[in-house]
């Protein structure tokens, strides 16, 4: 089976009620997704996570996500580590997340948005270290900060998204973390990042759709086709099979060797998957 280790099943896009949600889950599961992991992005959606984890069989992570981090007050901490220990008996609760860096978006390069960033990305550090979880990274032109602060305050999990060099790729594996691989990599102008996705050990991938954001190469519409009224796709968990067969084909290996190394991957990283895969 295969694992969508990043996948934001509550997003609006999946519609009121999380209608599209549960078909696209249906679908995924149809494909061979045996699991997807939904991180949480800030302390209002922490309740909704969890309760789609559980009605969709999947698992879940808590954390302030760093697009988040102006909206958030320091009392949403309290509350996440409140969360953290509420449901620390709770099999589909895998990891901190998702929580991290972003040095792309204007708003957040301000002096004092990157020092309000890195504070919470310290303090949930911290909670993951505290409460024995791994943590799921966002990285977005923050990879040599991310690390820095992760060697003040060691613990392993996932950079997801990874687009970063290879050395950077290399400290986060050193780190003990595995590396996410999604829909961009599917691109053929992704020249670094299939490169990466091709050469890099077996042992340092996991695959993710980051739905509904990322669309692969084939559900992708371009700015252009936007203006003309065509909608750009929604990507699901159902597209991580066919990302995997991309993933195998840039390594020229066969899909079913990298479905199983990037679904043991994903055990190592968030261990308490393991209990889920076996009833899944
Ligand atoms: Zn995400």
């Amino acid at each position: 089976m295969w694992i969508d280790t990043h996948c934001h099943l509550d997003a609006p896009e999946f519609g009121a009620d999380h209608a599209l949600t549960f078909e696209a889950r249906q679908r995924a599961s149809e494909r061979g997704v045996g699991l997807c992991v939904i991180p949480a992005v800030m302390r209002a959606n922490f309740d909704t996570v969890r309760t789609l984890a559980h009605r969709l069989g999947d698992a879940y992570a808590l954390g302030i996500h760093p697009l988040c981090v102006p909206q958030a007050g320091d009392d949403d901490l309290a509350a996440l580590d409140a969360a953290l220990t509420a449901h620390r008996d709770d099999p589909r609760l895998v990891a901190v997340g998702e929580i991290g860096l972003d040095f792309f978006v204007p708003a957040l390069c301000t002096p004092e948005m990157r020092e309000r960033q890195a504070f919470f990305y310290r303090a949930q550090l911290r909670l993951a270290r505290r409460h024995g979880l791994p943590v799921i990274v966002h990285v977005r032109r923050s990879a040599d900060h991310l690390l820095k602060h992760l060697r003040e305050l060691p613990v392993a999990g996932i950079a997801h998204a990874f687009n970063g060099s290879e050395q950077q790729a290399r400290s986060f594996l050193d780190m003990g973390f595995k590396l996410g691989f999604g829909g961009a990599c599917t691109f053929d102008a992704a020249r670094q990042l299939r490169r990466l996705a091709a050469g890099l050990p077996l042992s340092a991938l996991v695959l993710e759709t980051d739905a509904p954001d990322m669309a692969p190469q084939w559900l992708y519409v371009t700015v252009q086709a936007r203006a003309g009224g065509r909608a750009q796709g929604i990507n699901t968990p159902a597209e991580l099979p066919r990302i995997g067969a991309v993933v195998a084909d840039l390594r020229g290996s066969p899909v079913e060797e990298l479905m199983r190394a990037t679904t043991s991957n994903a055990l190592a990283a968030l261990p308490r998957l393991a209990a889920l895969e076996a009833v899944s």
